[in-house]
């Protein structure tokens, strides 16, 4: 059962590739340095190398250059599995690999759509957190080709420009932040871990009630394990990474398949998002609403699409079109984030939606 699984050992080669080289036989290690350096060198060609230390003659020759994770490779993977996302779109979406990586070693691809002068407003949109829930990744890649649009029709800005516009938004978009469970066969909910990553959040009741709230109220089902402690994922630690970096004004987070929408932290909440109608359920420990909304103090708005594999393009695009009108209001209008700053009394809500989601 993979939730017996040690989470300590999220499958990262550092380590290993240290206790190898280390013991006894250099001279024979020397392959093992070659070979393991192309395993590596996804993970580690951002991160400086120290010279070998007395290296044997063996391994005089150098490893090849680093060569980052290739986008074309990883669409002819990702394209197939997903609805809605064929070839040549998720070749032009501009998917940058980054530093992140799942528990099996797969980038976690990002990519940032940015105006040409200071962001007014930032949204961090997230996608493919439970790995079965394919609509989730099909918003992502739509919303990527929408939010360049507007960038694209977008006049001259300056930064005397006063009056913000849609084209002011800067867009941090996640498309897929659990390619394990969505490559898996069939598509799981959970990382390679077993771990439910909307569970993994380190939420101010986690130590508390992630536990029993999986024994009791889940009757330890396995779709909902929260882990053996909060962050104990690599990719939920990315991901809390990316929210300390990119500071988003706004989380948009992608599920399905239950046909309405939530939202934690600062109000006012949108009623509506294309047919999802805005029905608050409460908070669960460990989720990134509970995460985000009540411990970052940042809007987090929980798409839950109607279903989990298809989304129809119109509404792709009314949810668009609700969620930009949203955005303009935040950035017209100071005062309602002031007053929705003050009006937060975080660990007002509890757990307790009677409604599973998320
Ligand atoms: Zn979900």
């Amino acid at each position: 059962m993979k939730n017996n699984e040690n989470p300590d050992l999220p499958g990262r080669p550092a380590r290993p590739a240290a206790i190898l080289v280390q013991p006894r036989r250099l001279a024979a290690a020397a392959a093992t340095v070659a070979a393991l350096a192309l395993v590596l060198l996804p993970v580690s060609a951002n991160v400086p190398r120290k010279p070998a230390p007395a290296a044997p003659a063996k391994a005089a020759s150098a490893p090849p250059a680093a060569t980052p994770p290739d986008l074309t490779q990883w669409c002819a993977r990702l394209a197939p599995a997903v609805p809605g996302v064929d070839l040549p779109a998720c070749r032009a979406s501009g998917l940058q690999p980054g530093a992140g990586r799942s528990v099996h070693g797969v980038p976690l691809w990002t990519n940032d759509v940015l105006p040409a002068t200071p962001p007014k407003f930032k949204v961090l949109l997230l996608g493919g957190i439970h790995g079965d829930e394919l609509a989730s990744v099909t918003l992502a890649f739509d919303w990527i080709a929408r939010s360049r649009g507007v960038q694209a029709s977008a006049g001259p800005r300056t930064t005397k420009t006063t009056q913000p516009t849609l084209a002011d938004v800067a867009w941090r978009f996640v498309p897929l932040l659990n390619p394990d469970g969505l490559l898996h066969s069939p598509s799981t909910r959970v990382n390679a871990h077993g771990v439910d990553l909307n569970r993994n959040f380190p939420t101010a009741d986690w130590a508390r009630d992630a536990q029993p709230y999986w024994i009791r109220r889940t009757k330890r089902d396995p779709r909902r394990f929260p882990g053996l402690r909060p962050l104990s994922e690599p990719e939920s630690r990315w991901l809390i990474e990316q929210i300390d970096q990119f500071h988003p004004d706004l989380i948009v987070s992608v599920h399905a398949p239950y046909g309405l929408l939530d939202f934690d932290g600062p109000p006012p909440a949108p009623r509506r998002l294309g047919s999802l109608q805005l029905d608050p359920v409460g908070i669960y420990p460990g989720s990134l609403g509970n995460y985000g909304g009540l411990v970052k103090n940042v809007p987090v708005m929980t798409l839950e699409l109607k279903n989990a594999r298809v989304v129809p393009p119109r509404e792709l695009a009314a949810m668009w079109d609700d969620l930009q009108r949203w955005i303009r209001e935040q950035m017209t209008n100071p005062g309602v984030q002031a007053s929705a700053q003050r009006s937060l009394v975080p660990g007002t809500r509890v757990i307790g939606a009677a409604r599973r989601v998320d």
